[in-house]
Formats: C-alpha cells, structure tokens, sequence
C-alpha cells in the first residue's frame, strides 16, 4: 500500500485531464499555427482552454499567457513590471520572506542588475501583514509581489487588502498563485491583482504547462524570443496537450473545490490534532489561515530526512520543506522565518494528502508518523541531551 501525501510538490493528473488530452497528441497534432485542419483544430482548442481557465479565475480570455509553469509564470511577471519600472525610473520592488525560489531568485537577479528589493517578514504564523506592505512602498516601487499561498506551510496571505494597497497607489500588485489556484477561491477582480501565476501540476493537470494573467492594458515583456505564439509575449509552438488538460484540470478542481476542501479540512484537522500528542512538537503556519490539505510539523530531537526516509519504507510519501530544497543541508527559509531555530527547522514534516485519502490511511499516518518520531528520538544524541538537561527544549 502506498499513500501519496505530497500534493504541494506535484499531484497525479486527473482521469479527466488525462481523457482530455489525448486526442491532442493521437489525432489532432497539427502545429497550431498551420492552416490545414489538423492544425486549426489544435488552435481552437487552445483558445476555448483560453476561455476555460479564465473563467476559473474571473479574468478575460486576451489576459490569459499559457507559459511551462510556475517558475516562466513568476519569472515574466516580474520582469515584466521591472521593465516598466526601469521606463518610469523606479527601481525598487517590495516582497516578502517567504516567497517561493522561482520569485526569489528573479528578485536576487534584478538586485544585481541596480534594483532595490525591500523584503517584508512575517509573523509567527507566516503571515504578511498589509501593513508592513504599505509602509514598504515608496515613490520609486514598481512592484509589490506576494504569494497567495505557501508550499510549505500553507498560509494563505491577505491578498485582497495587499492588492487594494497597490491598487490605490495605481502600483503593480503580482501573486503567486500556484498553490491556491484550484484549491481555494481566486478571484482576480475581487482580489485586486494584477498579474498572477499559476501551475497545472499542482491541480491535477500536467507538468510543464502553467499560465500567467495579466491584466489588459499592462504591456508584458517577453522573455522567450522567436514566433509569434501567444500574441507575440510567448514564443514558441503552444503545449497543445498539455494546455488543453490544465483547462479540464482547473475546470475540475473549481467544480469540486467546496466538496474537496471540506473534505481536506477534516483530514487536516485530524492529523493535526493526531500529530500535536506527540511531545516537544508544533505546527507550523497558521490554524485558519491555511490551506485545506496543508499539515506542517517541527519535531525536536530528529532529522526530517531521516523521517521521510523512514515513513517511505512504511509506504507514505511526504516531504520535509520543499521538494526543491531537499537535498540541500540548508533548513527552509519559510521555517527560518517563522522563526524556528535551525536544529527545529531540521526536524520538519510536511503532509499534503489528496482528497481521496481514507480515514483507515489517516489514522495510519498518525500512527506511523508518532511511532517513527519516538524510535527517532530513541537513538537521537541531540534528544538524550534534551531529556538530560543539557540543552534545553524550545518547543
Ligand atoms: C510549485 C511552485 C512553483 C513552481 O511551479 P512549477 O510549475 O513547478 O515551475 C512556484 N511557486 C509555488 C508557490 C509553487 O508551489
């Protein structure tokens, strides 16, 4: 038996969203920009996907980039407000601590280009307060860039009232929405955004295809040269398959979203609950500000490396921080800023369970976890000087 409890890395694709892209591989494969029959009905499909994913979002069809993903998503959204601010002379852009790599790392690369970048903390919980947002602005920003919701910890960020700020300072607002999008409501009018990224593999669609919106009258930088794919801001011959499954994803998720999150909730609550008896351990990020299927632990006195190694072997598939920073001995920004120490930070878990696990396998992840921590902790040196005496507990 396996459970599959890591949905904020990548998730399965949907049957549906298999279903609908195989006749765009089998049968109709043409290029979308050939004029025979095989390739118009590849151009079609792309746009009623257009139309598709920007209902999902309550944006326009024309304010709708299909891109690789994520990370192209951030990426042009941020250069993109970076070029108009280098028109305008303003070279300074506001973010926050606990933003994913993909922003970043764009952020780190246009410092070293003469851009000021102001990085706002957030609290305990993870969350960014809008006031900090606007008392980071000045008359030189040309951005303000917050994620909707994090990977790790699931915090889900004030993305309305940021939005109203910028909105009010007539100042770009951009959101990374990858992990809200086909989870909870987005809404891009309501929400007051600008310009937002989104991913299909993480709402059961496939990897390498993502979009970006971006709101009419905003003049986007493109950052693939070569045709004249997607109104000439993304080159490239179009993900026909692949655009074409993340509309039917979203579609899916948007549908199911109530039913889902509140079954998600539920699990959650549970393993959050189950997970706290366990002694010298916290949850990390906020009770309700959080996403439905988000559950995130710091044990004291173990390693979550070894953690994760060990739940595999009892067939659970979970993380510890990110998927992009395992493998580096570094612990998670988003734990550092929450404040946990490093030695805590280490011994993080993190579970994202779908919304077709059983009650049987959420006991069963309780369990498994409470039982791996203790045998963990029974050869722990770092535990022994805990119980000891001679370091102290901070959890
Ligand atoms: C997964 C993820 C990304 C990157 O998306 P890709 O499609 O994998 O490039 C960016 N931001 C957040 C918050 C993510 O969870």
């Amino acid at each position: 038996m396996r459970i599959y409890a890591d949905n904020a890395a990548t998730t399965k694709m949907s049957k549906i969203a298999v279903n609908a892209m195989m006749p765009y591989i089998e049968e109709f494969f043409g290029n979308p920009s050939s004029l025979y029959s095989e390739g118009q009905k590849a151009k079609e499909a792309i746009e009623s996907s257009r139309g598709i994913v920007a209902r999902c979002i309550n944006a326009s069809a024309r304010e709708i980039y299909f891109t690789s993903g994520g990370s192209e998503s951030d990426n042009q959204a941020i250069i993109t407000a970076a070029e108009l601010g280098k028109k305008a002379g303003k070279r300074h852009i506001v973010s926050d601590a606990i933003e994913h790599h993909a922003v970043l790392n764009t952020l780190k690369k246009l410092e070293r280009e003469g851009f000021e970048v102001t990085i706002v903390p957030v609290n305990e919980k993870g969350l960014v307060d809008p006031a900090d947002i606007a008392s980071a602005i000045r008359e030189d920003t040309c951005l303000v860039t917050v994620m909707y919701a994090n990977n790790e910890i699931g915090t889900i960020q004030p993305i309305k009232e940021i939005g109203a700020i910028c909105k009010s300072k007539q100042l770009l607002f951009h959101t990374d929405a990858v992990q809200a999008v086909g989870h909870i409501p987005v809404d891009v009018q309501n929400d007051n955004i600008d310009m937002l990224s989104a991913s299909a593999h993480k709402f059961r669609g496939p990897k390498g295809v993502g979009f970006l919106f971006v709101r009419r009258g905003i003049r986007i930088t493109n950052i693939i040269e070569g045709g004249a794919q997607e109104r000439g801001k993304r080159a490239g011959t179009e993900n026909v398959a692949g655009i074409v499954a993340m509309a039917a994803a979203l579609d899916e998720s948007v549908a199911n979203m109530e039913k889902d999150a509140a079954r998600l909730k539920s699990v959650r609550d549970r393993l959050i609950e189950g997970l706290s008896e366990i002694p010298h351990s916290a949850l990390n990020g906020d009770l309700e500000k959080r996403l439905p299927s988000n559950v995130n632990f710091c044990f004291e006195g173990i390693e979550g490396e070894s953690l994760l190694l060990l739940l595999d072997d009892k067939g659970i598939s979970a993380s510890s921080g990110s998927a992009c920073t395992s493998g580096s001995l570094d612990p998670s920004h988003v734990l550092l800023a929450i404040g946990r120490v490093h030695d805590v930070a280490h011994g993080s878990l993190r579970i994202t369970p779908g919304s077709d696990v059983t009650d049987e396998e959420v006991d069963y992840i309780i369990r498994s976890v409470k039982e791996t921590v203790a045998y963990l902790r029974s050869f722990s040196p770092v535990w022994r000087d805990l119980c000891s005496g001679k370091s102290k507990f901070i959890l």
